[in-house]
């Protein structure tokens, strides 16, 4: 009953698939907490939630299942959060920043790995990570009223392969609650049609998404064949 208007579109066997799946989320931020709602409304069966840092009040505009938990680790606050909304998921929690020493053990044994991060090392870290796993990683970041979406599965193009050199760390970024929201939601939906092999996947092109002058359009994205983290994969 719980997932009657879900399994109109996507049928029993797909609702199982999703329950049978693990999906990591790095980042309990912005995208992540938009991510995590949609994901463990949908049946996910395991959620991994990576963050080491503690609820702020100046998060809260746009951090929205967060409420209430100010200086509470934000994993472990998505946990609570997702506990109440579907008991069926399994959440695991991870205190932690993710990093170049614990990359590959956080992602390893998870079906789908979420880029929910906020800072560039990060990000070319868990690139690097699943491209050698051969891990699909759902990527997205933004700033302001904008942000990007792709997909990074096996045989496309990588971060690394559109990003080659990271740019210098932008530090505390402008951003309204609603931009968040929907690239988080995005990611979701990439993220549940990988798992059901459904539809078109954000491979070989980026979603770019404008909110002030709302205009959603395709960036053509290449692989790079002498990029260092797929190249000669
Ligand atoms: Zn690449």
């Amino acid at each position: 009953m719980k997932y009657s208007r879900q399994i109109i579109e996507i049928g029993e066997e797909g609702q199982r698939k999703l329950f049978e799946s693990s999906v990591l989320v790095v980042g309990a931020g912005g995208l992540g907490c938009s991510a995590i709602q949609v994901l463990a409304g949908a049946g996910i069966g395991k959620l991994g939630i990576v963050d080491g840092d503690v609820v702020d009040i100046t998060n809260l505009h746009r951090q929205t299942i967060h409420a209430g938990k100010v200086g509470m680790n934000k994993a472990l606050s998505a946990k609570q959060f997702v506990n109440l909304l579907n008991e069926d998921v399994v959440v695991e929690t991870y205190n932690t920043n993710l990093n170049s020493d614990n990359a590959r053990e956080l992602t390893s044994e998870y079906d789908v790995v979420l880029d929910c991060t906020d800072n560039f090392k990060t990000r070319y870290i868990l690139n690097s990570v699943c491209v050698r796993q051969r891990k699909p990683l759902v990527h997205a970041a933004l700033m302001g009223f904008e942000g990007i979406v792709m997909d990074i599965l096996p045989g496309g193009a990588c971060y690394q392969c559109v990003h080659p050199s990271p740019p210098d760390e932008i530090g505390e970024i402008g951003v309204v609650g609603a931009t968040p929201h929907i690239l988080g939601a995005i990611q979701a939906v990439e993220t549940m049609k990988l798992l059901l092999g459904l539809g078109k996947m954000l491979v070989g092109r980026a979603l770019h998404v404008d909110l002030l002058n709302m205009e959603f359009y395709e960036i053509k994205i290449e692989r790079n064949p002498s990029c260092p983290i797929c190249g000669n994969i």
